[in-house]
């Protein structure tokens, strides 16, 4: 971009063409006082405190909204500016109270300190103070309050709720003196449609809008959010040895400083009274079983020498009785890379086994499946910031707004401000599907129909880049003919989506050979089929020649923080780190040689193939390093019965989770805040983190606790930090080759990252693929493992909500994130609600073939009728206890998107249960006509759901129990 060159204060400067006077004040090092000026906002000119002086210009302009020109000569501090500029703060803080002391923003007030460079007069303040009625406080919601007295309407918060987050929760009310800013319809800030991510919070100038919970920090140290795969840049406020402030870092490389709720309010668990501190050993003769019982009614506590003692001898026990292979490891991605990369060493060097495994089972292990065969590189291709350059966005099988918050943004805005425009593809209403062109709501478990059907489309209008194609893939062919049988007609029917829709999805997404991205998440991987589904994908991005270029790509987004460092160091039961095949020979080899020890050629066990082995009593040990299968692995009454059934399991974690509470060791762990090493993001980022506090009690750093076993089982580990480990890793691993911990202060790189000379790699594909040629795949659609029948009508699909994670072992022992939402709730159509004679909020028993659990109901058109949609962060409702073990072929991968289901008030379950008939009427109706005598008369009243007949029976039935009654007859087509 051309540079122009202007003078400020005498300095001459230099700055790209386009910018404003005050980007070029600040480039020259110059300060100028500014209370609604944001970089990341639009110039807005409400504050007018940056005004200025420029030759040839009358007046006073703000250097805010004034564009820079060649030759301009400004000036910042002339006696004229220096008066005007007191009299506007004057003005701004005339009425504004003066209990800076108490006040929670006084450290760092931007108005106290712009009012003190400027200069206020008491006698001129005291003249400006008019009577003014006191407006009641907003302190509503659990992050911050709002005093609407101490606002000084520079707007900065209206502007980021609207422009940064896309939410507009607040804008100005009234007018003149009357001016507020408020919600819609002036509601309480907890009753809006705010989201809590406290960005106002973080931008308010005046104390208006102040954090709850918080006091002044004494250092503040850059690390990385704990949560999501995004990989925010977080800056800790740490006072003594806890965190309490977290800010998001401006210069982060993913999230230029904004964060969402989790990120800002989520890190109080990391000093929560129940944080675990010292190691735990199961009493003797206590049973495996739950129930509300304190750590030490099953646990004594012990010391470390004694807890790893017993952890050697037991893992040694087990692998002379019972081989290595009847060993598992479970690895974690919220552990650092570091640790992941000495856990799967540890599994495959000390003891023996590939059996090593961990969430990425549960989340895109089919991504990593198809990707590898797809492109030959199993992680996202572009960078998050490639968003901003593309033109159109489909993003299916992902609630990008609740699970990835700030790349939800990103597109958003580049909806908003870029004219990108953007297709959602998911059964749901979500918060996209409302700013999309188009709405694809299609059945769950029918995206391989859908895409193929978008792609026949493109095919039959010419669309596809036949040059792309050509030049850098194969088996088109074959593909190319898989596609016939997927006629608008026959995926309307399969998908439910109109087929127009389709068409002009199609069209939309290929005409004009347009810069395409595909976004997506756990909507497309938790599938029987998850692995076609991202070949579906893949085939669709190759067809469109969207690969290898800024603007275009694949995007899964990955859960947990680490989840794509936990694949990347090889925690995977077929891969050492890089994705280095183990049943490769040389690969072996040359592991074999730097670890020093003989490794099992034999492909490990999946996580989804551990539960198998331990319910059959294969697998008998189990070490869990910072997982919780007890909630989150599918069926999971069936997976606790696995677990219960261990010689030995052992948990290493903060928390006495679920899972822990079925071990027979239980070893403190430390936090993501009390450590150092490296977490690598959705978009192969690996970033650096850094030890802000000290672990609590006795607890320990994953890594050390792992090589004292190792070294007590006779295989030497010895590290003296993580920076050692990583040296490890970039010897032994290509795509991390050049990753050093001193590189990676400057915003961390990207994999593949070749040598210390390397600058990482934003942008995969680009000229060729990993593995070659792209490779076009045949798939074809398959409907889900359970469809819904009689007795089990609803489709449930499970996901997340925006406030909370994974099993809530963090996020549940958050305060603000508790009180945003503390119970779970099942979303029912209101359609199936009433026919159920369900209210908002009445407590609901939801049974499927597997288990049964209780919930509230929430009713909401943003499931479409005859489906269900529940989060799985909550214990007592556990919604795994519904969903199919069905898993993918391929990946393994368990079918969390689709089981089915039946609901019923619980009150009338209850009722029902009271009464025998009732209750059998309940669980089978058929089956009541063949195991009850009934006389004709009551078949008839059955049959014609006559209420008055069989309460003469059975006793009175109030109305909801009847409206349930007939229901249930009516599915049962008794
Ligand atoms: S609440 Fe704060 S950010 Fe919002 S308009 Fe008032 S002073 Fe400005
Ligand atoms: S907390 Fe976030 S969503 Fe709520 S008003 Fe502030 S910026 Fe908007
Ligand atoms: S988007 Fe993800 S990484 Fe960023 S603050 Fe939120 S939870 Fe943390």
């Amino acid at each position: 971009m051309k540079e122009i060159r202007l003078s400020i204060d005498g300095r001459s400067v230099g700055v790209a063409e386009g910018s404003t006077v005050l980007e070029a004040i600040r480039k020259a090092g110059l300060y100028v006082p500014t209370l609604c000026h944001d970089p990341a906002l639009k110039p807005y000119g409400a504050c007018r405190l940056c005004i200025v002086q420029i030759k040839g210009m009358r007046g006073l302009p703000t250097s805010c909204t004034t564009p820079a020109q060649e030759g301009m000569v400004v000036w910042t501090e002339t006696e004229e500016i220096q008066r005007v500029r007191r009299t506007i703060m004057e003005l701004a803080i005339g009425n504004h109270p003066s209990d800076c002391l108490v006040c929670s923003s006084n450290q760092e007030c931007e108005l106290l300190k712009v009012a003190n460079y400027v200069g206020v007069r008491k006698s001129a303040l005291e003249k400006l103070r008019h009577r003014r009625l006191e407006s009641p406080q907003d302190n509503s919601n659990p992050a911050f309050n709002f005093d609407p007295n101490k606002c000084i309407l520079c707007g900065k918060c209206v502007r980021t709720c609207d422009e940064i987050v896309g939410i507009a929760a607040i804008d100005f009310a009234h007018r003149g003196y009357e001016t507020v800013v408020s919600t819609f319809g002036a509601k309480p800030l907890a009753l809006s449609v705010c989201q809590s991510c406290g960005e106002c919070t973080e931008r308010c100038p005046s104390g208006a809008l102040t954090a709850k919970h918080t006091t002044a920090a004494e250092k503040w140290v850059e690390t990385v959010c704990p949560y999501c795969g995004v990989g925010c840049s977080i800056l800790a406020g740490v006072r003594g040895n806890r965190i309490v402030q977290v800010r998001g870092h401006r210069e982060g490389s993913v999230n230029q400083g904004e964060l969402c709720v989790k990120g800002r309010y989520g890190s109080d668990f990391v000093c929560h009274p129940d944080r675990l501190t010292r190691p735990l050993i199961r009493i003797d003769g206590v049973p495996k079983e739950f129930g509300p019982r304190e750590p030490l009614e099953i646990f004594r506590e012990a010391d470390w020498e004694e807890a790893l003692q017993w952890v050697a001898q037991r893992l040694s026990s087990t692998i002379d009785c019972h081989g290595p292979e009847a060993m598992g490891l479970l690895s974690s991605a919220k552990c650092t890379n570091e640790e992941n990369y000495v856990f799967q060493k540890f599994a495959r060097a000390a003891l023996g086994t590939n059996n090593v495994d961990h969430c990425a089972r549960l989340c895109h292990a089919s991504t990593v499946a198809a990707a590898l065969a797809a492109f030959g590189d199993g992680a996202m291709s572009n960078s998050i910031s490639d968003i901003d350059d593309t033109e159109v966005i489909l993003v299916i099988g992902s609630n990008t707004t609740e699970c990835h918050p700030i790349i939800g943004r990103r597109i958003k805005r580049a909806v908003k401000n870029k004219g990108a425009r953007l297709i959602v593809a998911d059964p749901r209403r979500i918060e996209l599907s409302e700013m999309a062109e188009i709405h694809l709501n299609h059945l769950p478990g029918t995206d391989v129909a859908l895409l193929n059907g978008m792609m026949r489309q493109i095919v039959e209008h010419g669309l596809h880049d036949q040059t792309f194609i050509a030049e850098r893939c194969e088996e088109f062919e074959p593909f190319l003919d898989s596609l016939k049988r997927y006629d608008l007609e026959t995926v309307e029917n399969i998908t439910g989506v109109a087929r127009e829709k389709i068409l002009k999805s199609a069209l939309l997404f290929a005409e004009d050979k347009k810069r395409a991205v595909v976004v997506y998440g756990m909507g497309i991987t938790q599938h029987t089929t998850g692995t076609d589904n991202v070949k579906a994908i893949a085939n669709l991005l190759m067809l469109t020649g969207n690969l290898g270029r800024r603007g275009t790509g694949f995007s899964p987004l990955r859960g947990q923080n680490n989840v794509q460092g936990a694949c990347d160091m090889g925690a995977l039961p077929t891969v050492y780190p890089g994705y280095q095949p183990v049943a490769a020979p040389a690969v072996r080899e040359k592991f074999q040689k730097f670890w020093g020890r003989s490794l099992s050629e034999k492909a490990g066990l999946t996580v989804t193939d551990m539960f198998q082995a331990a319910h059959e009593q294969k697998l008998r040990a189990l070490y869990v390093m910072g997982e919780n299968p007890t909630l989150s692995e599918p069926d999971s009454d069936h997976s606790r019965e696995a677990l219960a059934k261990l010689d030995f399991l052992v948990v290493q974690d903060l928390f006495l989770t679920e899972t822990a509470q079925l071990a027979d060791v239980v070893l403190p762990a430390a936090s993501f805040a009390e450590k150092d090493g490296t977490f690598t993001n959705t978009e192969r980022r690996v970033q650096l983190l850094r030890k802000a506090v000290d672990p609590p009690g006795e607890a320990r750093l994953d890594w050390e606790i792992i090589t004292d076993i190792s070294n007590l089982l006779g295989y030497p580990m010895n590290y003296s930090s993580s920076a050692e480990i990583m040296a490890e890793i970039a010897s032994l691993t290509p795509i991390y080759g050049g990753i050093y911990h001193d590189r990676l202060s400057e915003g961390g790189l990207q994999w593949p990252c070749w040598n210390r000379e390397h600058a990482g790699t934003p942008i995969l594909h680009e000229g060729g693929f990993t593995r070659g040629r792209g490779r076009f795949h045949v798939v074809h659609d398959t409907p889900p493992a359970e469809l819904p029948t009689r007795s089990y009508p609803l489709i449930l699909t499970t996901g997340r909500v925006l406030e909370h994670w994974h099993t809530g072992s963090m996020s549940r022992r958050s305060r603000v994130l508790e009180t945003l939402v503390p119970e779970s709730r099942v979303e029912i159509n209101p359609l199936d609600a009433d026919h159920l004679g369900i209210q908002d909020g009445d407590t609901v028993s939801l049974s499927s073939r597997r288990g049964k659990v209780q919930t509230k109901a929430k009713k909401t058109d943003r499931v479409q009728p005859g489906q269900s949609f529940m989060a799985f962060h909550w214990q007592e409702a556990p919604a795994n206890r519904l969903t199919n073990p069905a898993f993918d072929p391929v990946a393994k991968i368990p079918e969390f998107k689709v089981s089915s289901i039946r609901a019923i008030l619980t009150v009338l379950e209850r009722a029902a249960e009271d009464n025998k008939f009732l209750a059998a009427l309940a669980e089978n109706p058929a089956g009541v006509l063949e195991s009850y005598d009934l006389t004709p008369q009551h078949r008839k009243a059955l049959a014609c759901q006559d209420m008055a007949t069989l309460e003469k029976w059975v006793g009175p039935l109030d109305e909801r129990l009847q409206v349930w009654l007939k229901t249930r007859l009516k599915q049962e087509n008794l």
